[in-house]
């Protein structure tokens, strides 16, 4: 069966949340293909000792290749603790990714509670079914 695949990225201010959310979820997550901005997989895979596929750091491009892999339907979920108050260098990466997700109709939560809401639904026990049913919407030209 094919793996989920989740993306991890978390603001400095937002990285200890995230890393608690992973550790509470870590039964489920085990199961799903880690990808994360390099920062924020170093703490998931330090900390909690979870295989990550290590994306650039965010401010570095990590933001725009999330952004990539979901413009080319290569993303399940998005978990994206971004900060709402305080300002980014990469915030034209940050907009652009928040973008695309909504574009393409991946499931992408931005706080804890949005987060608890995906990693505890139902869909999730016929992942593969929901995506085939699901079909990627078609982008006008
Ligand atoms: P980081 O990137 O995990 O490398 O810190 C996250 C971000 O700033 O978008």
């Amino acid at each position: 069966m094919k793996k989920i695949r989740i993306v991890l990225v978390a603001h400095d201010s937002k990285k200890k949340s995230l890393a608690e959310w992973v550790a509470y979820n870590k039964e489920i997550i085990k199961n799903f293909e880690i990808w994360a901005t390099e920062s924020t997989g170093k703490i998931i895979v330090e900390e909690i000792k979870l295989p990550v596929n290590l994306l650039l750091s965010g401010p570095l491009g990590g933001d725009a290749q999330v952004g990539a892999m979901t413009a080319e339907g290569r993303v399940d979920m998005i978990i994206f603790f971004w900060d709402p108050l305080t300002p980014q260098p990469h915030d034209v990466d940050v907009k652009a990714l928040l973008r695309l997700a909504v574009l393409y109709d991946v499931p992408i939560a931005c706080n804890r509670s949005t987060a608890d809401f995906l990693i505890s639904s139902s869909l999730l026990r016929d992942w593969e079914r929901y995506i085939d049913e699901h079909k990627r919407p078609e982008i006008p030209k």
